[in-house]
This record gives structure tokens, sequence and C-alpha cells, in this order.
């Protein structure tokens, strides 16, 4: 890590905590998460910047805040086994990969697929799993999880995912379709029913079935 991309770290984390980041631990992951290794090269000086940024397959690596406030609102705890919907660049799964035990993560395009999952090898991170599928379906062989993060929009939730979380457990998902206001909504299930909590006002790329075999 060169210096100025060090500063610019400590900028980010000091925006956050302005923000109303307030989870310690969710704090070190991104402290410790190299963000720039997650974007293409020509992006890497603004790898710490707050700002969502394009990453392959038309998808997009979601703003630090965003991702750190979706993170703290899952509150994970060590021994969570968790599933997310949309791997993209990897870099929300890498983060969730430090605060659980196991990360399970699906996504759709196989270039991104592919990429995350080298990505996730390089860096050593070992309790990762990818998949390459519609994640609508959630991951019916490793079910039921702890907690759920998806992190494109639906403009429903998916049922599947709902029941393929544990009695007590969290989902957090942007609901909304793309030309109208979505929001983050955190889910909490007991027995049979589900506690839908709206948060924040969101922008997100769809969540959409069906897989796509190449970039174009
Ligand atoms: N978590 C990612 C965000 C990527 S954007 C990151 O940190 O970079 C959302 C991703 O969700 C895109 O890569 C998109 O292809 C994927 N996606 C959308 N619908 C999906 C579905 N049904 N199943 C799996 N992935 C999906």
């Amino acid at each position: 890590m060169n210096i100025a991309l060090d500063d610019k770290k400590e900028r980010l984390l000091k925006r956050l905590r302005e923000q109303g980041i307030k989870d310690e631990d969710v704090l070190d992951v991104i402290a410790e998460i190299p963000r720039e290794e997650f974007i293409a090269p020509f992006l890497r000086a603004q790898a710490y910047e707050n700002a969502a940024l394009p990453i392959e397959s038309e998808q997009t690596i979601s703003q630090p805040f965003v991702v750190a406030y979706m993170t703290q609102e899952l509150r994970l705890e060590k021994t969570h086994k968790v599933l997310e919907i949309g791997t993209g660049s990897g870099y929300q799964a890498a983060i969730l990969s430090k605060l659980c035990r196991r990360l399970f993560t699906v996504e759709r395009h196989l270039p991104l697929y592919e990429s995350a999952t080298a990505l996730f090898k390089k860096l050593r991170l070992y309790n990762i799993t990818t998949l390459f599928g519609n994640g609508m379906r959630g991951w019916k062989e490793q079910q039921p999880f702890d907690r759920i993060m998806v992190t494109a929009a639906g403009e429903e939730i998916p049922d599947d995912l709902l029941y393929q979380l544990k009695d007590g457990g969290i989902m957090v998902i942007p609901v909304g379709a793309q030309d109208e206001t979505q929001h983050i909504v955190r889910i909490t299930r007991t027995g049979d029913d589900f506690d839908v909590k709206t948060l924040l006002p969101v922008k997100f790329v769809p969540l959409l079935s069906g897989i796509v075999h190449s970039s174009e």
C-alpha cells in the first residue's frame, strides 16, 4: 500500500464514522480489505473515494458507505453461515467473510464469477465459496443461513430467499424498481413471520433471473 492510498483510506474511515457507521468491527474490516484489488487498474486512484465504481459486465461495486451500512445492519456474528446474492467484484463478499464463519456467494455473470473466485484465492479468503447461477433461488444445498445479503435491487423480495433464512435470521436487501426510489430493507424471520423494516434510500443495479455467459 502506498502512502497516498493510506491517507485516502484514513479519510474514508473518518467519513464513514461521520455518516453514522459505529460498528468498530465493520470499520476494521473496511480498513483491512484492499478495495483497489477489486477494481480495474485505471480506477485504482479512486479506490478509497466514497463512491460506487463501474466493474465488468456493466455492473458496479457499491459505495463504501453502502457496503459498511448494509454490513452493519446485518448484525453478523463470528459463528454465522452467510449467503450473499450478487458477487460482482467480490468486495462485499470479502468484507462479510471476515465477520462470519462461512460466506457463500452467487453471481449470474460468468466473467464476474470467474474473476471474483480467482481474487478470493489470491487474497487467501478461504472461507468464501462461490457459485455461478441465479441467486434469486438462493442456494438450496447450503441452506439454511443465519444471514442473507442481496446486493442487487429486487422489485420484490424473492420467497426462496426468505425461506432459506434460519428462524431468527436476518436478510438485508435493496428493494424497488429501477425507475423508482429503492430502499434498503431489513427482514427478520421469526417462525413463518417476517418483520420488515425499511431503512435507507439507495440506487442499485437490478436483481435479474437467468445467467449470462459472456461480458457482451
Ligand atoms: N456485491 C457486489 C455488488 C455488485 S453489483 C460488489 O461488492 O461488487 C450486483 C451484482 O448482482 C452484479 O454483479 C449482478 O450481476 C448480480 N446479480 C443480479 N441479479 C442476480 C441474480 N439473480 N443472481 C446472482 N447475481 C445477480
